[in-house]
């Protein structure tokens, strides 16, 4: 569950996230294996998660103060603190980070748009925050943009979350940082390129990628709180869960693999990248038809369920687009647009709607 962007050159086959980017908690790997096939169930990869989640101070419940229930959204904001940081710095460890993450604290101006894009949340969500998140930490040099952690209680069961945020990967507005994510699947190309649109241009600021980011981790957190997903301590990683199943036929495969040869290449924050310019329209071609909500949801299981997750919130609760355009000689052109909406991902959305019931 790491949601990264900017950073240089990691290569992200552990686990990963990408809005997590790495996975940090996203413990997803994505590396792929090439193709076995049918027959045996095989064991899927060690999951890194098993190391982290309950076993770590920051991921036991016992270690925090219970006070957190009784906060608002704005006075859970803050700058990480000691035990966060070990917890960043275990995931570092496991994926071959460098960074050491240190607290950051919000320009006031800032803080005070985020506090804004919380409390304007659906109210479901914003209830769901407020039961379910102890704390909203800012940092920097984290090693992606975001990640979401659980704590657990000392009979293994995940009890509430929490969520951390490098305030330096939010200088761009909303729809400039997501296209920059996207793009960094693809070798530049002067003769096209291809933007993501996730805000109209008066509310396309940096908060309102904070927030959507945000809500991304949000599902992961709440993919194990409400079981929707394979526990994170899991010892081998499983497509064991109703959502899982629909698209996936392990933790590396989907059904579609083999209409959608590209998708195990789907790697984000690759150097070199993975896919030429001139492939996005290929690549989106087959990616509709799937029910994959977005190409960051073609890395592992875990990543489709928060994709799914945000994409739910932004665009059936909120109302929000989600639209993919190409830029070439000819004009522009849409690629894809609200995959969220379609009747291919109802019961993925169905799923995700009975979080909030
Ligand atoms: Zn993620």
């Amino acid at each position: 569950m790491r949601t990264m962007l900017a950073q240089s050159s990691m290569d992200l086959p552990r686990l990963t996230d990408v809005t997590c980017t790495r996975l940090g908690l996203c413990v997803v790997v994505a590396v792929l294996g090439v193709g076995f096939s049918n027959c045996r169930q095989e064991p899927g990869k060690p999951n890194p998660g098993a190391q982290v989640f309950g076993k770590i101070p920051a991921t036991l419940s016992r270690n925090w103060d219970k006070a957190w229930q009784t906060k608002s959204l704005a006075d859970r904001i803050r700058p990480i603190d000691a035990t966060g940081i070990a917890y960043v710095a275990k995931w570092n460890e496991l994926d071959g980070f460098e960074e050491k993450p240190e607290p950051a604290i919000l320009d006031s101006a800032r803080r005070s748009a985020l506090i804004k894009e919380l409390e304007t949340l659906p109210p479901p969500v914003r209830s769901y925050i407020e039961r379910n998140v102890a704390a909203i930490f800012t940092t920097r040099a984290l090693g992606g943009s975001a990640m979401a952690g659980l704590a657990y209680d000392d009979s293994g069961r995940p009890e509430f979350g929490f969520l951390i945020i490098d305030i330096d990967m939010f200088e761009k507005p909303a729809n400039e940082w997501i296209t920059a994510k996207e793009l960094t699947l693809f070798a530049p190309d002067a003769k096209q390129t291809f933007s993501i649109q996730i805000e109209d241009s008066a509310a396309n600021t940096s908060t309102a990628g904070m927030r959507f980011i945000l809500l991304h981790e949000l599902g992961h957190i709440a993919s194990q709180l409400n079981h929707t997903m394979p526990p994170f301590t899991e010892t081998n990683l499983s497509v064991d869960s109703d959502f899982a199943k629909l698209s996936w036929t392990s933790a590396e495969m989907t059904r579609f693999d083999s209409q959608f040869p590209e998708r195990s290449r789907i790697k984000f924050y690759r150097r070199p990248p993975p896919f030429q310019m001139n492939s996005a329209s290929a690549i989106y071609d087959h990616l509709g038809k799937t029910d994959i909500a977005t190409l960051y949801s073609c890395v592992d299981p875990h990543e489709d369920f928060a994709e799914t997750f945000v994409l739910y919130v932004h665009s059936v609760l909120m109302g929000k687009h989600y639209i993919v355009r190409l830029h070439d000689s000819a004009g522009e052109h849409v690629l894809a647009k609200d995959r969220i909406l379609l009747s291919a991902l109802a019961q993925k959305r169905k799923l995700v709607a009975e979080i909030f019931r």
